[in-house]
């Protein structure tokens, strides 16, 4: 199949042609912000849906702010680039992007002139539908006075690397990060949801999290207003991981994840949560467009603008 072209400054680009030179900050010290969203297909619609695009576009200014670099581009601008990106390579089926602003200065001081591209990627499947099997990684998540994990810059990956590293070495699929304190974080590059006795909980926005999209999308609406469920925001102690009856990830690349076991001590009858099944169901219906509520996070991509 096809590798898809990549959005440069402007222009469709073959993988081949999309390069950055290493003597600048993007390169040696990922001195970069980006956000990763995803468009779906809707066969009967005709149509790709970009995903909460304008929440995306608001989180890539402020990782932009903390990192002290802007980028030529408005918001119109970006819509339009993210169309072109898919529209531009016909793209008829799932997709995943990461949307890049990176630095071309050499220093560590380094804030301008800032490129930008896109790289739309055929979907990626992140986990099984059976559930992935987690660790309490023993890295500590980066703190707010590090690396502000609320921001996306690629350098702070490094932490989630070493963690992803660890627990495939020690034979798990995906690290649970705890924070400073010890309590739960998030995954490496998804929010953590558990349930307990019939409770939806998630760590606070102040436990070294990113403020994810999708944990927002399910706390204020999709758990609340479409499934009847609330959601708990508190801190999460390490052994509540042990005893919980459901746990999942959930991220624009993750989606909804099910978690099956952590530490080895297996979550309710070691199979998806029925919770979650039914949070998962739910997202996937909203983000293809499948049941239209929420039409306002759904950005049509070929209709009206064709490249
Ligand atoms: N946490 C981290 C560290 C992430 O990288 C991501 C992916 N962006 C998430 C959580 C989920 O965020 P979102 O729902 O905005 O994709």
């Amino acid at each position: 199949m096809k590798d898809l072209k990549i959005w440069m400054n402007g222009k469709l680009v073959s993988q081949a042609e999309a390069v950055l030179p290493v003597n600048s900050a993007a390169v040696f010290y990922a001195t970069n912000v980006f956000e990763g969203l995803r468009a779906y297909w809707n066969e009967a619609d005709d149509e790709m849906y970009a995903f909460r695009l304008a929440e995306h576009f608001v989180r890539f200014r402020e990782s932009m702010r903390m990192m002290r670099f802007t980028i030529p581009y408005s918001d119109v601008d970006l819509y339009q680039a993210v169309r072109e990106a898919l529209s531009g390579n016909e793209a008829r089926e799932d997709v995943h992007m990461h949307l890049v602003a990176y630095v071309l200065g050499t220093g560590l001081d380094a804030t301008s002139p800032a490129g930008l591209y896109i790289n739309p990627r055929r979907r990626p499947r992140v986990a099984e539908d059976s559930g992935i099997r987690c660790c309490v990684s023993s890295w500590q998540r980066t703190s707010d006075n590090a690396i502000p994990i609320r921001l996306k810059s690629g350098s702070n990956y490094q932490n989630g690397r070493l963690a992803t590293l660890q627990a495939k070495a020690d034979g798990y699929d995906q690290p649970i990060l705890l924070d400073q304190r010890g309590h739960v974080a998030e995954g490496t590059g998804a929010s953590f949801f558990m349930v307990r006795k019939g409770k939806l909980v998630t760590s606070p926005i102040t436990s070294d999290i990113l403020e994810s999209i999708t944990r927002t999308t399910l706390i204020e609406e999709i758990c609340p207003n479409v499934l009847g469920m609330d959601v708990v925001e508190r801190e999460i102690d390490r052994t509540e991981l042990y005893v919980a009856d459901e746990a999942f990830f959930c991220g624009s690349g993750y989606e909804i994840t099910p978690i099956v076991s952590i530490d080895k001590f297996q979550l309710g009858d070691g199979g998806v949560g029925s919770m979650t099944q039914r949070i998962r169901t739910a997202y996937m219906s909203i983000v293809r467009g499948v049941d239209k509520r929420y039409p306002e996070w759904r950005t049509a991509t070929y209709k009206g603008v064709r490249v």
